[in-house]
């Protein structure tokens, strides 16, 4: 399996020197294996990835989405295989079909946006993705997050591995921390939110996040080989990131040395 890191950064994309090493971009993932990809969430790090597969021989694309903050969605207005004929999307996210399709129309409204989703080329279709099922190749289950808005947590697994994506998650809400643990149960990569620091968490309970602190303790719990901290705060610099990091792998050394945690960066690919 190959996953590349298409964005990493939460609630908006950011710019500038502060944040040139882990990068600007919200949530996206691209998950390559032997018989398909997927692509998870479709932050504005969705239009880079679009560009790349429209320079290329079309795929069917299936694009899973955790939930519906901007943050996870708004790369999609500009991502360009959807206005190309040659490409089948298929969503799929955490509603029914009709209120994921529903959803997404309502961006490309006016005054939002001047280009009307009915002018979209691609053929476009619409899933609810239920506990477990296949796409493009992937065993793919999904859990409940817990946020403020109702989304979904997923495992890809193929021959090679199992990646857990949980991101926007609080692992002090519900469902509890044993039930995500027995998720990711020996992940190859569980990438989960470390939008916090503890101090910070402290501040911001019940806000759908989580600090690194808590990551850890689930990849601990979980027996995971990697742990990506990622949804990266907007103010966090590229400066407090790596001390963010640095923290985590002195904590991991003590507890698990042979867990690899690091945060996650725009452009990022890790193969396992
Ligand atoms: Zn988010
Ligand atoms: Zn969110």
């Amino acid at each position: 399996m190959h996953v590349r890191f298409w964005g990493v950064r939460g609630s908006i994309p950011v710019s500038g020197k502060a944040y040139t090493r882990f990068g600007g971009d919200s949530a996206c993932l691209e998950v390559r294996g032997s018989r398909g990809s997927v692509i998870l969430d479709a932050g504005t790090g969705l239009r880079g990835l679009g560009n790349a597969l429209s320079a290329g021989e079309p795929q069917p694309i299936h694009l899973l989405l955790t939930h519906f903050h901007w943050d996870h969605i708004l790369g999609l207005l500009f991502f360009k295989p959807l206005y190309d004929d040659r490409f089948r999307i298929a969503i799929h996210g955490p509603l029914p079909a009709e209120e994921t399709e529903a959803t997404l129309a309502a961006l490309m409204r006016q005054p939002y946006f001047p280009v009307p989703f009915a002018s979209v080329q691609a053929r476009l279709s619409f899933a609810h993705l239920r506990e477990a099922e296949t796409v493009a190749g992937f065993n793919v289950e999904a859990i409940p997050l817990s946020h403020p808005s109702p989304g979904q947590g997923y495992a890809i697994e193929d021959e090679s591995g199992r990646l857990v994506f949980l991101t926007d998650n609080e692992l002090d809400g519900e469902p509890a921390l044993d039930r995500y643990a027995a998720f990711a149960q020996n992940a190859s990569l569980l990438v989960h939110d470390a939008e916090y620091t503890g101090s910070e968490y402290a501040l911001r309970k019940g806000w759908g996040h989580s600090s690194q602190e808590r990551a850890l303790e689930l990849a601990l719990r979980a027996g995971a080989r990697r742990l990506a901290l990622y949804h990266h705060n907007q103010d966090r610099t590229d400066a407090e990131v790596l001390a963010m990091e640095r923290q985590c792998r002195e904590k991991a050394a003590l507890a698990a040395p042979d867990l690899d945690c690091f945060a996650a960066a725009q452009g990022m690919e890790v193969e396992f």
